[in-house]
């Protein structure tokens, strides 16, 4: 069966020389940025030092100018997005991290489990219009491997065409632990069933210490990177991300980032980097020192200069919204998500995100913010310009006669 869009000639993905292409760097910046690009255009990786001088350095928005050259440098103005819908299988979970807003215990009264059948009049609803399932749910106690490769095997039956993306890493442990088997047989028999890729949830701050605070039980920091590893070696591509403004400190960000930009030295596997905030409620996670608006903006930028090997930075939109999601497109980020059409997990703790997007409003975004917006497939291998309104014809009138009110 064909695939749901036409490849175009559109020359995407990381351009090998990409830093012969980096501008070089502006007489006005400061002496932190200056020495990024320095290490960016000459290839080296920056230290730890460099990188907490970045968070520290007040000239945010030159920062954000050396994320977006270093983001022009790689995919000019494009940006991607993709046609995506979001099904959570279960909210029943066997840990209760400080953070979400989403787990239930079995005997809550909105605790669900999707049966097979339940899942698929789900995606039913959205099949025609997406080409990715992305599914990420709760520890459930009783599903194994079992469950999640027949729920595979069922969605690819129905709709051979559409990529599962699923399963966090911590996920993965849990069905290995539930299943008797090791999370390499688990992987292989997912990929058998036809999981796509892993969307790289999970891994919150990547420091034990932090871990034992907002997410008792789950998987370990570098238990998160050997089950990204084993999947890069299975072939499964993988996204990575990082959750901040909980109780970390700007160490514990770059020391994130430094684990990730390691192990992709040695696999190549991940496609993507997703950092997002903790969104806040009157009930969890009272201590959180949560994140604002230039914050993100920073954490977007600094990641796309420390990541000088994971081609895509997102803009989540679920999580920071539309609005800044613009400006992270111009800090740096080259992805936006995608439709979505339903989600719970960051509803639940607050996003309020519209969910009924379409790959117009998508491309609108991507305007609004310089871009030119590209359709993309969920393994960066299909591209699809689109055809989006000039940004003109949205400009605010110059000259508006207004009534006059008696
Ligand atoms: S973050 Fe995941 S593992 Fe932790 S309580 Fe929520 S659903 Fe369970």
């Amino acid at each position: 069966m064909p695939e749901r869009f036409e490849s175009t000639t559109v020359m995407a993905g990381s351009h090998e020389n990409w830093r012969s292409l980096l501008p070089p760097a502006k007489e006005s910046w400061p002496q932190s940025v200056k020495i990024a690009h320095q290490q960016i255009s000459t290839n080296q990786s920056l230290t730890i030092q460099q990188g907490l001088d970045l968070f520290d350095e007040p000239n945010l928005h030159a920062i954000g100018e050396l994320a977006h050259d270093i983001k022009t440098a790689r995919f000019g103005q494009m940006v991607f997005f993709n046609a995506n819908v979001h099904i959570n299988q279960t909210n029943i979970c066997t840990l209760a991290c400080r953070f979400c807003a989403f787990r239930r215990g079995r005997r809550a009264e909105d605790a669900y489990a999707l049966t097979i059948e339940n899942y698929l009049e789900e995606l039913d609803k959205y099949a025609e219009s997406v080409d990715e399932v992305h599914s990420v749910g709760a520890l459930h106690p009783d599903w194994n491997v079992d469950y999640y490769a027949e729920l595979f095997r069922s969605v690819k039956d129905r709709y051979p065409n559409i990529h599962i993306k699923a399963l966090t890493a911590v996920e993965v442990k849990h069905i290995a632990k539930l299943s008797k088997l090791d999370v390499r047989s688990v992987l292989t028999q997912l990929k058998e069933a036809g999981l796509g890729s892993l969307p790289g949830g999970g891994a919150e701050i990547l420091d034990d210490e932090v871990r034992e605070n907002i997410c008792k039980g789950k998987e370990t920091t570098s238990e998160y990177l050997e089950i990204h590893q084993m999947a890069h070696e299975l072939e499964i591509p993988t996204n990575c991300t990082m959750l901040f403004g909980t109780i970390e400190s700007s160490l514990h960000r770059v020391k994130h980032l430094f684990h990730l930009r390691d192990l992709q030295t040695q696999t190549k596997g991940f496609q993507c980097f997703v950092p997002y905030p903790f969104l806040p409620d009157d009930s969890r996670l009272p201590d959180a020192q949560l994140a604002t608006g230039s914050e993100i903006l920073r954490t977007i930028a600094i990641s796309r200069i420390l990541l000088d090997n994971i081609p895509h930075i997102k803009a989540y939109r679920m999580n920071i919204g539309d609005s800044l999601s613009e400006l992270a497109l111009q800090y740096g980020a080259d992805d936006v998500d995608g439709i979505v059409q339903q989600e719970q997990i960051m509803h639940l703790a607050g996003s309020n995100t519209n969910l009924q997007s379409s790959l117009g409003d998508l491309a609108k975004i991507v305007v609004n913010a310089g871009g030119v917006p590209v359709r993309r497939n969920s393994t960066y291998t299909r591209f699809e310009l689109f055809d989006a309104e000039p940004l003109e014809s949205r400009n605010l009138p110059r000259v508006r006669t207004l009534k006059v009110i008696q």
